[in-house]
Formats: C-alpha cells, sequence, structure tokens
C-alpha cells in the first residue's frame, strides 16, 4: 500500500479541519527487510533512510519531518499531551497515545500488527494518535487518550483506524483471551474469536467495541482495510519478525 490521506472536519473557508495520513510498505528509501517505507528508529534500520522516510510521511500531510512527533511506545495507557513537533526534552515521549490542540504539529502512532490510529474533533481543534494492541486493550489507552481529549475540549471525536492483524491470522495462547475476559467483559465476543481450541484475537474489533462504550459511535470510526500478515504491502512483524513500521499521521 502507498500513502493514503484523507481530510475529517470542515474545509469551507474559516472552517476547521483534521488531515490524516496512513503509510504503508511502499514508497520510501529503506532496503531489505525493511524496505520500503519503515519509519522506526528503534529497528536497525538505517537512521538516514529513516529521516527520508520520515520526510515522506510528514509531506503527505503538508508538513516537514521536524513538526512530528513520535512515541517510544510502552504497551500501556500512558498518552502524552504535546505542543510543538520533534523529541521533547530530547527524547521522544514514552507513551502509546498523543494527544494536541496546536496546528502544524503531526502526531505520529506506529505499528506493524498491533492497530495504529487517529482521533479527530476538527470542529474543537482537537487530536490524538494511538498505539494499540492486546495489552493496550486492556490497559485502556483508547478510552485514556478519549478521556485526555475530552479535558481538552473534545466532544464529537471521529477515528481512522490503521490497518491491523486480523482474527484470522493472530492466533495466541488460550490464557490471552482470559486476560483479555477479565479486562473487556462486554467487549470479548468482539475481540476473541475461539475456534477449534485455537484462540484468536481481533484487536481491531476491540478497539472498535472501547471507542463505542466511550460514546464514539460506528458512524464516526472508519476502517481503512486490509490485513497486515496477509498483505505484502505492509509490515508485519508476526509475519517477518525483524522489519520495519507503518504508522497512521494526523495534523490540524
Ligand atoms: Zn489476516
Amino acid at each position: 500500500m502507498k500513502i493514503v490521506t484523507g481530510h475529517l472536519g470542515s474545509v469551507a473557508p474559516g472552517g476547521r479541519s483534521v488531515t490524516w495520513a496512513a503509510t504503508g510498505r511502499f514508497g520510501g528509501h529503506s532496503l531489505p527487510p525493511f524496505d520500503e517505507l519503515n519509519l522506526a528508529t528503534y529497528v536497525g534500520d538505517a537512521p538516514g533512510d529513516v529521516k527520508r522516510n520520515l520526510q515522506v510521511a510528514a509531506a503527505s500531510i503538508g508538513l516537514a519531518s521536524t513538526d512530528l512527533v513520535l512515541m517510544q511506545g510502552v504497551h500501556g495507557a500512558q498518552v502524552a499531551v504535546v505542543d510543538q513537533g520533534g523529541p521533547v526534552s530530547g527524547v521522544e515521549p514514552r507513551c502509546d497515545a498523543l494527544v494536541t490542540r496546536t496546528p502544524g504539529v503531526g502526531l505520529v502512532a506506529l505499528a506493524a500488527d498491533c492497530v495504529p490510529m487517529v482521533l479527530a474533533d476538527a470542529a474543537n481543534a482537537v487530536i490524538g494518535a494511538v498505539h494499540c494492541g492486546w495489552r493496550g486493550l486492556i490497559a485502556g489507552v483508547v478510552p485514556a487518550a478519549l478521556d485526555q481529549m475530552n479535558l481538552l475540549g473534545a466532544d464529537q471525536v471521529h477515528a481512522v483506524i490503521g490497518p491491523s492483524i486480523c482474527a484470522k491470522c493472530y492466533r495466541v495462547p488460550s490464557e490471552r483471551v482470559l486476560e483479555l475476559r477479565g479486562a473487556l467483559p462486554n467487549a470479548i465476543s468482539a475481540v476473541a474469536c475461539p475456534e477449534s481450541e485455537v484462540a484468536r484475537i481481533d484487536v481491531g474489533a476491540g478497539v472498535r467495541a472501547q471507542l463505542a462504550a466511550a460514546g464514539v459511535s460506528a458512524s464516526k470510526v472508519t476502517t481503512l482495510a486490509g490485513c497486515t500478515a496477509q498483505s505484502r504491502g505492509l509490515f508485519s512483524y508476526r509475519r517477518d519478525g525483524l522489519t520495519g513500521r507503518q504508522g497512521m499521521l494526523v495534523r490540524l
């Protein structure tokens, strides 16, 4: 997949709008096994190639790479509120969700099987970017990001969910389903798909269940097509091990 972009909110003169982008594997500078558009600095790719790829990704939402904020993901529920591009105090924030009210700051969530997603209330000018895997579902990073956005004035959030691994491809130990059942009793049928002694998790469905529980109705949620493990146009950690990361970007 090449970069896909879209807008939320009003594009009329004086209206507030949000631009988002979803990157895939193609259209970048990295060499195998990170080919082509790897956006992660922490996977062992050549830093110069990643920098050029980040420039490509930033340009897709009309920004420079220095306007972007990335995360050191920790599979938790920490949310960082940022107001400028680049590392905070020299390092990328340790969190799995970023929120801003500042126009021209590009928030980035990276993933390769987990869910990368963006959240946006264009009318109230609050946006977020979230990384969520099964641990993020249990930790509640999606509701935590929505809570922070609401504190900053959001009340009509839309979500765009990037490609992740589908339930068919995501077999897990049955203990993991039990953990999820404990954490998400109301969403478990949407999250875990037990089938002939093989447990499977649908993280995207879990994210949608948590969005709905937090008041983001299905009509405000867009899910981009594609399973990371099945599409050669997307990075998949489960399929390839050492590989790159695609991302979702958003800006006011
Ligand atoms: Zn799949």
